[in-house]
C-alpha cells in the first residue's frame, strides 16, 4: 500500500510517519510538506533512510503539484494532517488558514477523486481533524460526533470548513472517507509557540511563563503518541464515511497545568520547591478565548478498543525529559537556522 501522508514534518504528522514506517514496512509512506516554519525534517532523522520513506517537499495549495505527484506515485490513501495549526497566528493571519486549511485541502479531495474514480472503494482520504470545530464549552457537557459545529477563531473556522469539504466528496463523489476530531496534543516534538513546550522553554530559561487571563480555560490533553495510535486503528479498523473524537480523559484548567510543570520541573533540576510558579505571568487573554473543550471518545475506545497509554502525570515527565535532552532541537527551532538550512538543501520540485 502506498499512502499520502501531508504535513508529516509537522509534530503530530511526524509522530503518525514514525509509526507508519516502521509498523508496517510493507507500506510505503510518502511524506508531503511544505517545510513551513513548523515542519521540520529534523523530526524525523531516525527514519530518513529507510526503504519505505520518502520525502516530497511541496504545498498542498498547489494544485498542480498535487497532481503530479499522485501521477508518478499512484497513492492508494491519504492521511491528510498538513494545516496551519496555531490559533494565534489565524488571529493575525486568517487568509494562510484558508489558503493551507481549505484551498489545501479541496486540492487534494479534487486530486484523489480524479485518480481514484475507477476504484474508489479500494482507497482512502482520512482527514485529521480538531475538537476546535465544536466551540466551547460551559462548565458541563462534552463534546460528541454528533455535536453541531460552531467554530470561533479563524483557524476552528478553517479546519470545520475542511472538514465539510471532505464529509461533501463523500456524499456527493462517494469519496471514501474517514474524519477524526482530537484534543490538545503535547509531547515531543512540539514547536515551542504552543503552550507546553513555551513554558518548558521559558521554565527551563527562568523566563516569565506567560498564562492568558487568569489561566481559567480548560482543556483536554492528549499525549501525541496515543494520538498517532488512534490514527492506525481509525485508519484500519475504523468505518467509511464515519467521524472519531479523539481525546485523553483528562482536562486541566491552564493554570493547574503549568503549576504541575513548574513542580515536575523543579524537581528534575534541582530547584527549590516552588521556585518556577513564581515565573507565572498573566497576560491579557486572547480573543474570542474558548473557556472549556472536553471531548467524548468512547465511540473510539468501545468500537475499536483504543485507549491512552499513559496518564497525565507520566506523558508530561516523558515531555520534559526529552525537552531537556534534546536541547538542540530547541535551539534550531527557535533560531530559525533549520529553517535556512532546508531552503539550501531543497529545490522546490
Ligand atoms: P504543525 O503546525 O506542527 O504541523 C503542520 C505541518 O503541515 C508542518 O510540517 C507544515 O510544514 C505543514 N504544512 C503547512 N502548510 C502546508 C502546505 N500548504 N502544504 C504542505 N504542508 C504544509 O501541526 P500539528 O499540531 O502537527 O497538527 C497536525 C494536524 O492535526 C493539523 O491538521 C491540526 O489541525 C490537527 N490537530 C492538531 C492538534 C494539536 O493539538 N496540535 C489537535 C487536533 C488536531
Amino acid at each position: 500500500m502506498k499512502i499520502l501522508i501531508t504535513g508529516g514534518a509537522g509534530f503530530i504528522g511526524s509522530h503518525v510517519v514514525r509509526l507508519f514506517v516502521t509498523k508496517y514496512p510493507n507500506y510505503r509512506i510518502y511524506n508531503l510538506d511544505k517545510l513551513t516554519y513548523a515542519g521540520n525534517l529534523a523530526n524525523l532523522t531516525d527514519i530518513e533512510e529507510r526503504e519505505n520513506y520518502t520525502f516530497l517537499k511541496g504545498d498542498i495549495v498547489d494544485a498542480d503539484f498535487i497532481e503530479d505527484i499522485f501521477s508518478e506515485y499512484k497513492f492508494d490513501a491519504v492521511i491528510h494532517l498538513a494545516a496551519e495549526s496555531h490559533v494565534d497566528r489565524s488571529i493575525a493571519d486568517p487568509l494562510a488558514f484558508v489558503q493551507t486549511n481549505m484551498i489545501g485541502t479541496v486540492n487534494l479531495l479534487n486530486t484523489a477523486k480524479k485518480h481514484w474514480a475507477d476504484d474508489l472503494g479500494k482507497h482512502l482520504f482520512y482527514h485529521i481533524s480538531t475538537d476546535e470545530v465544536y466551540g466551547s464549552l460551559g462548565e458541563d457537557g462534552l463534546f460528541t460526533e454528533e455535536t453541531p459545529y460552531d467554530p470561533r477563531s479563524p483557524y476552528s473556522a478553517s479546519k470545520a470548513s475542511s472538514d465539510h469539504f471532505v464529509r461533501a466528496w463523500y456524499h456527493t463523489y462517494g469519496l471514501p472517507i474517514k474524519i477524526s476530531n482530537c484534543s490538545n496534543n503535547y509531547g515531543p516534538n512540539h514547536f515551542p509557540e504552543k503552550l507546553i513546550p513555551l513554558a518548558i522553554n521559558n521554565i527551563k530559561n527562568e523566563k516569565p511563563v506567560p498564562v492568558y487571563g487568569k489561566g481559567e480555560n480548560v482543556r483536554d490533553w492528549l499525549y501525541v503518541l496515543d494520538h498517532a495510535r488512534a490514527i492506525d486503528v481509525i485508519f484500519h479498523e475504523g468505518k467509511v464515511g464515519d467521524t472519531y473524537n479523539i481525546g485523553g480523559v483528562n482536562e486541566w484548567k491552564n493554570l493547574d497545568l503549568i503549576e504541575l510543570l513548574c513542580d515536575q520541573m523543579d524537581e528534575k533540576l534541582g530547584r527549590e520547591k516552588g521556585h518556577s510558579r513564581s515565573l507565572i505571568t498573566f497576560v491579557k487573554d486572547r480573543a474570542g478565548h474558548d473557556l472549556r473543550y472536553a471531548i467524548d471518545s468512547s465511540k473510539l475506545m468501545d468500537e475499536l478498543g483504543w485507549k491512552p497509554s499513559v496518564t497525565f502525570e507520566e506523558g508530561l515527565s516523558k515531555t520534559v525529559d526529552w525537552y531537556l535532552e534534546n536541547t538542540e532541537w530547541l535551539e534550531n527551532v527557535t533560531s530559525g537556522h533549520y529553517r535556512d538550512y532546508y531552503e539550501e538543501q531543497y529545490e522546490r520540485r
